[in-house]
Order: C-alpha cells, then sequence, then structure tokens
C-alpha cells in the first residue's frame, strides 16, 4: 500500500538528500490530480517554478498548458511532476549524484498516483525515465512499453520556445504528439491493444553503449 501524495509530499519538503537543498526556496514536488492516468515528467524547477513551488510555471509552463487545452485537457486533470524537485543553480542538467539521492520521490509519486500513461518532456526525463542514450528526435512520435505502463516522449516546450517557436517542425511535431496522447488516452480502459504504435523501449542497433552513471528509475 503506497503512501499518499500529500503525505510524501510533506516530507520531500524537508528533503536535505543532496546539494541542491541549499540553494532552493522550497521543493518542487509536482502539481495536479493523485488519480491522473496521465503524468508528465520534466527536468527540474527553473527560476519561476523555484519562486511560486509549482512545476512548468513559467514561459514552457504556459505551452504545456495550451497543449494540453488543446487535446480537452486541463492542468488539474494530469499531474505534472520533474526528474529533481529543487532547481539546480543556473538551471545546469542535474548531476547523477543529485538525481539518484531525488529518484525515490519520483518513485513514489508514481506509485502513489499510478498513471497509465508518462509523458517525458525532452531530452533529459526521456533519457533518464526510458534508459536510452537516443536522442529526443528520434524518440518521439511513438508509444513506448514500460514497467506495465506507456511513455510518450516529447520535445520539452521550452526547446521549442528557444528554437522556431510556433513556425518550426518541431512545434508540429510537438502538435502530433499532444494528437498520439489524446488518442492514446482514449484507448485507455478499453483495448489498450487498439493504440496504433507500441514499441518496447528503447534500444536498438547501432545504439551508443549506456551511460553507467545514470540512475534507473526501477
Ligand atoms: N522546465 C522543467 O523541466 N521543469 C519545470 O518545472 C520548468 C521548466
Amino acid at each position: 500500500m503506497s503512501r499518499g501524495l500529500a503525505d510524501i509530499a510533506a516530507e520531500a519538503a524537508r528533503c536535505t538528500k543532496c546539494r541542491l537543498a541549499e540553494g532552493r526556496t522550497q521543493v518542487v514536488f509536482g502539481v495536479g490530480s493523485p488519480d491522473a492516468d496521465l503524468l508528465f515528467i520534466g527536468e527540474g524547477p527553473g527560476l519561476h517554478e523555484d519562486k511560486q513551488g509549482e512545476p512548468f510555471v513559467g514561459a514552457a509552463g504556459q505551452l504545456l498548458t495550451r497543449m494540453l487545452g488543446e487535446i480537452g485537457l486541463r492542468r488539474d486533470e494530469v499531474y505534472i511532476a520533474n526528474v529533481v524537485k529543487c532547481r539546480p543553480p543556473g538551471n545546469r542538467d542535474p548531476l547523477p549524484d543529485e538525481i539518484e539521492a531525488c529518484t525515490p520521490w519520483l518513485v513514489e509519486q508514481l506509485s502513489a498516483i499510478q498513471p497509465q500513461l508518462v509523458v517525458t518532456l525532452g531530452n533529459f526525463a526521456t533519457k533518464f525515465v526510458l534508459q536510452t542514450t537516443r536522442g529526443i528526435t528520434s524518440m518521439r512520435g511513438h508509444v513506448y512499453d514500460w514497467h506495465g505502463r506507456s511513455v510518450i516522449p516529447t520535445f520539452h516546450p521550452a526547446a521549442i520556445l528557444h528554437g522556431g517557436g510556433e513556425k518550426s517542425r518541431q512545434f508540429v511535431d510537438l502538435r502530433d504528439d499532444f494528437g498520439l496522447i489524446r488518442k492514446t488516452l482514449d484507448g485507455l480502459g478499453r483495448d489498450v491493444g487498439g493504440v496504433a504504435e507500441h514499441t518496447t523501449a528503447p534500444e536498438g542497433p547501432g545504439e551508443e553503449p549506456p551511460d553507467e552513471r545514470q540512475m534507473e528509475l526501477f
């Protein structure tokens, strides 16, 4: 029996398991429905998230909220989390020992919420969750089987904003991926086999060797 999300969040709020605790304003645990079928995983809080205590509230978050709206979902109907719960200084990538220290919180979130579909936002979360060295451009656009759940990787909304924005090819792909998310959710609880593309995660011929330091989620 897993603990409730509120208990886990209260404990996480006091976490000092890695150096990120020293620079944070607050722990950014996650936000949304504790019963969500759909859970998003980003990389880590940025400046605005650190200040407000909620993931994806800056410009990238606004794009995420808009894409959700396009497929008929509100933020409070899904759950939004990050690989690490505290802001890395200067928005650098989280370090391996920081990820290792923080992973138990994500594991607890997944076991409390039990989402059927996980969407990884960007290269960092995708490589971490699916334990792959393949880049997001080749991973996106497919549904992967992952420990009894489905995973759909897509671009990080910040990458769209820093790239070509709405005129870019990536934005078209992002919109397609949200269409795939909608279609996959619609298939849940009925015939999951009806999902068009199910690919077993994630390695294939020609892979780079796995990064030994990469922390595993499961
Ligand atoms: N980028 C992320 O990966 N997570 C956030 O919460 C905000 C921006």
